[in-house]
């Protein structure tokens, strides 16, 4: 078999058996077919898509193409969560130890962020001491003694998706619905979990722009999940406007503090209950998802959710003083107000420019090398639906970057207002079962 061939292949719009998606991938993941070759695939896959046997097969494929983790030895139906990216999105953080407070056993993979969108690991390692290398032996004694543990991929998990995604992420490749369906459920299968709740993100913050897109990725997603015996819901949510106020490492520690004390903003604590509801019911902790939120409710008033974050981050080495007194996360050196320049209703705040503007103010990265200013980042005091006055604060951009005019303008912009009145938007576009 050749691997140009493959290619050929796709790039003419025909289905690729499975030996040759196998023996693409086996091939990367060894390092026998280069990067070009791989990219050059994955362009075709992304102008040519693939059937839902050969996005089966991919995921298969790269589930297999390391180690995959054996939970059975955990007590209870093991739950985990992934959201497909966005902007402000500190879900992870909330949901994880409210879901563990009320009884489910949370044993969570997660990522870094890239681009616009954040990852919950940085944000974590934002809180001084916090480890998310916890592998094996120390992983499930975690999971086991508190029933919450969030974690970092490691190296010799689904190998295939670390390599592939840091190229599709120079290659214009990310946008692929086949293969975001693969990358994300290649990870939660291989982190061996009984039950996967997708946060299927859609608007101008996520990979998805439209709800056709995000409902043909969840759709695809709780199909292979189901099919291989994971109870597998989506739930489809908001981001054409960032979650919550909060973007850029510790602020959105902080605001997830507030939000675990009963005090977080409106879409973020939605979010957050309905799918902690639906994972409340798949790990047999609620027998419905009225009697889940209710649970969740409880667990947030009584203070069990903000105590098991404490535990979690005590687990993993962090510094729970921090946790304990936020105002000790350090505050970067400037901060710059963002007035608006008319009044009326905010009608608009794209999600993506504020996201790609946090990263620019030192927030995020810009290439895998890049060293994040955990400071750094945006506090929205505007969202849509909000009236504005004229030199109303929409928000402050903080920073330790001298040279960011443009970042602010670009800040600006990404705010439209106008003189009619909009609603707010739901952050709960669609669950899919
Ligand atoms: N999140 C993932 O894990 N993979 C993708 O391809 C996109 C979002």
């Amino acid at each position: 078999m050749r691997m140009v061939d493959l290619i050929i292949k796709k790039r003419d719009g025909h289905e690729l058996s499975d030996e040759e998606i196998k023996f693409w991938i086996d091939g990367y993941v060894k390092g026998e077919i280069p990067d070009y070759q791989s990219s050059a695939m994955t362009m075709a896959i992304l102008f040519q898509g693939m059937n839902k046997r050969e996005v089966s097969t991919l995921t298969d494929c790269m589930e297999h193409s390391g180690e995959v983790l054996d939970l059975s030895n955990l007590k209870g139906v093991k739950v985990d969560k992934h959201s497909t990216g966005g902007v402000g999105d500190k879900t992870s953080l909330v949901l994880g130890p409210m879901v563990a407070a009320c009884g489910a056993t949370v044993a969570k993979l997660s990522g870094r962020g890239l681009g616009h969108t954040g990852g919950t690991l940085d944000k974590l390692e934002s809180i001084p001491g916090m480890s998310i290398a916890i592998e094996g032996k120390r992983f499930e004694d975690q999971v086991n003694r508190i029933g919450l543990a969030i974690a970092g991929q490691t190296a010799h998990l689904v190998p295939a998706d670390k390599k592939m995604y840091a190229l599709r992420d120079v290659t214009g490749t990310v946008e692929s619905i086949p293969l975001i369906a693969a990358s994300v459920m290649s990870k939660k299968l291989a982190s061996g979990c009984d039950a996967i709740l997708l946060d299927v993100t859609v608007g101008e913050g996520a990979f998805m722009k439209d709800m056709e897109h995000a409902r043909e990725l969840a759709s695809i997603m709780v199909e292979i999940g189901n099919r291989l015996g994971r109870n597998t819901v989506a739930v489809l949510s908001d981001m054409s406007e960032p979650l919550g106020y909060a973007v850029g490492n510790a602020l959105e520690v902080k605001e997830a503090i507030e939000a675990l004390h009963g005090r977080g903003p409106k879409d973020l604590m939605e979010l957050c209950y309905t799918a902690g509801s639906i994972m409340l019911v798949q790990a047999r902790c609620a027998k419905d998802m009225e009697e889940g939120r209710k649970k969740l409710e409880e667990a947030v008033s009584s203070g069990a959710a903000f105590e098991k974050f404490l535990l979690m981050i005590e687990a993993q080495g962090g510094d729970t003083s921090y946790i304990l007194h936020p105002e000790k996360f350090e505050v970067a050196s400037r901060s710059i107000p963002v007035f608006a320049s008319e009044e009326g209703y905010v009608h608009k705040l794209d999600a993506l420019a504020i996201g790609v503007s946090s990263m620019k103010l030192g927030g995020g990265r810009e290439t895998l090398e890049d060293t994040i200013d955990m400071s750094a980042g945006i506090v929205l005091n505007k969202k849509i639906g909000d009236k504005v006055e004229k030199g109303e604060l929409l928000c402050t951009a903080y920073t330790n970057k001298k040279h960011i005019d443009d970042v602010i303008a670009d800040i600006k912009a990404a705010f439209v207002i106008k003189e009619e009145f909009i609603e707010e938007q739901p952050v709960i576009r669609e669950i899919i079962r």
